[in-house]
C-alpha cells in the first residue's frame, strides 16, 4: 500500500533527525512491499522567521490531506505548534512508552511501561493572563476529556502483555476540583474493566517510585502536564531522550515524533541520536498497519525495531547512549541492514 507522509522537519536536530527518517523511510521503500510519499513541511522557529507564523495554514491544510504525520522537534513556537496541532487534529492521546533494551547505560535495563497523557487541556490551553501584579493560568479538566484518557488507559493494558494495571497519577490533595474530578472520571472508568488492576498515586510519589521502583508500572495515565514532566523522567529509567518515541492519537488521526525538544545544545553537529524518531515511525506503522489491516506494516515495524537494537546491541551507537557513531553513520548502517 502507498501512505502519504506529512513531515514537519523541525529546529535544532530537527533536521538531522528528520534526513535519517527519509533515509529510513526510503530504504523501506525500496526493501518491501509498502510505499511512502513523503512531503516536507516547515513549522516552527525557522517557519515563524520567515511567514511570521509557526504554523502556516498550508502546512495545517497538507497534514490534513495526509494519511499520517510524522513531526521532528521544534524549538521555542513549540507550543505554537504542538499545542495547536494536538487540539485542531483532537489527538488527545499521548502515548509515551519506556521500554529497556539491552546494553543502555540506563538505570534499569527490566522496565516496560507506558504513560498515556491527556493530551488536550490541563495548563496546555493556553489561557494565561495579568491580573494586577499577578499572573494567572487555567487548568481546566473535563470529564468527558478525562474519561476518554482512561478508557484509552484501560484498553492500552488490555492489550499489553504485562501486569494490566492502570495507575492514575494526580495531586488530588491540593487540587481537589480539577484533579478530584479526574480521579472520579477514571475510577468510573475502571469500573468497566474488572480484570485490571486501578490504582492511584500523587504525582510526587510517583515521580520518586519511578527512580525507586519503577517495575511496579504498566499503564500510567494522567493529565497533560504531568505526564509531559514524568515521561522525561521515565525515558531517563531506561536510556534517555535519545531513545524515546512518542504518538499523538486521535479517533481518526495521528501525529508521532520523539518526547524530546529540539536540543539546541547539540544541533548541526551530526552527534544526536535519531533512534527517538526511528522509535517514532515503528510506533507509525503499527498505527498504521492497525488502521488499515496492513500486516506488512507490523511487520516492517517489528523489522525497524530490531535492527536499530541489535546494531546498538553490536556496539554501534550514538554519544548520548555510550558510543561514538555519528547520527549519519548511525542512520546508514540501519538503513543497511533493515
Ligand atoms: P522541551 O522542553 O522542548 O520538551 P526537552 O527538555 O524535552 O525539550 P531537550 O531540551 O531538547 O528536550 O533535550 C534535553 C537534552 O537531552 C538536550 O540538551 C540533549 O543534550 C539531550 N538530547 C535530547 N534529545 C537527544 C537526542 N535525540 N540525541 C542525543 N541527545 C539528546
Amino acid at each position: 500500500m502507498t501512505y502519504k507522509i506529512s513531515l514537519i522537519t523541525g529546529d535544532g536536530i530537527g533536521p538531522e533527525l528528520s534526513e535519517s527518517a527519509v533515509s529510513i523511510l526510503n530504504a523501506i521503500n525500496d526493501k518491501f512491499d509498502l510505499k511512502f510519499e513523503i512531503t516536507k513541511l516547515s513549522a516552527g522557529d525557522k517557519a515563524l522567521e520567515e511567514t511570521g507564523n509557526a504554523l502556516p495554514e498550508n502546512v495545517i491544510d497538507t497534514i490534513k490531506n495526509s494519511d499520517v504525520c510524522l513531526k521532528a522537534p521544534v524549538g521555542e513556537s513549540a507550543a505554537d505548534v504542538i499545542v495547536v496541532l494536538r487540539r485542531i487534529l483532537d489527538l488527545y492521546a499521548n502515548i509515551r512508552p519506556a521500554k529497556s533494551y539491552p546494553h543502555m547505560p540506563a538505570l534499569r535495563d527490566d522496565i516496560d511501561m507506558v504513560i498515556v497523557r491527556e493530551n488536550t487541556e490541563d495548563l496546555y490551553i493556553g489561557k494565561e493572563f495579568s491580573l494586577g501584579n499577578s499572573a494567572v493560568a487555567l487548568r481546566v479538566i473535563s470529564e468527558d476529556a478525562s474519561k476518554r484518557i482512561a478508557k484509552y488507559a484501560f484498553e492500552t493494558a488490555k492489550q499489553r502483555n504485562s501486569m494490566k494495571k492502570v495507575t492514575c497519577v494526580h495531586k488530588s490533595n491540593v487540587l481537589r476540583i480539577t484533579d478530584g474530578l479526574f480521579v472520579k472520571a477514571c475510577t468510573e472508568v475502571s469500573k468497566d474493566y474488572p480484570d485490571i488492576t486501578f490504582e492511584q498515586m500523587y504525582v510526587d510519589a510517583c515521580a520518586m517510585n519511578l527512580i525507586r521502583q519503577p517495575e511496579q508500572f504498566d499503564v500510567i495515565v494522567t493529565t497533560n502536564l504531568f505526564g509531559d514532566i514524568l515521561s522525561d523522567e521515565s525515558s531517563q529509567v531506561v536510556g534517555g531522550l535519545g531513545m524515546a518515541p512518542a504518538a499523538n492519537l486521535g479517533d481518526n488521526f495521528a501525529l508521532f515524533e520523539p518526547v524530546h525538544g529540539a536540543a539546541f545544545d547539540i544541533a548541526g553537529q551530526n552527534i544526536a541520536n535519531p533512534s527517538s524518531f526511528l522509535l517514532s515511525i515503528k510506533m507509525m506503522l503499527d498505527w498504521l498497519g492497525a488502521k488499515h489491516n496492513d500486516p506488512t506494516c507490523f511487520e516492517v515495524a517489528a523489522k525497524l525495531e530490531s535492527t536499530i537494537f541489535d546494531l546498538v546491541k553490536s556496539g554501534i551507537k550514538t554519544k548520548d547512549i555510550g558510543g561514538d557513531s555519528t547520527t549519519s553513520e548511525f542512520t546508514k548502517q540501519i538503513t543497511d541492514n533493515l
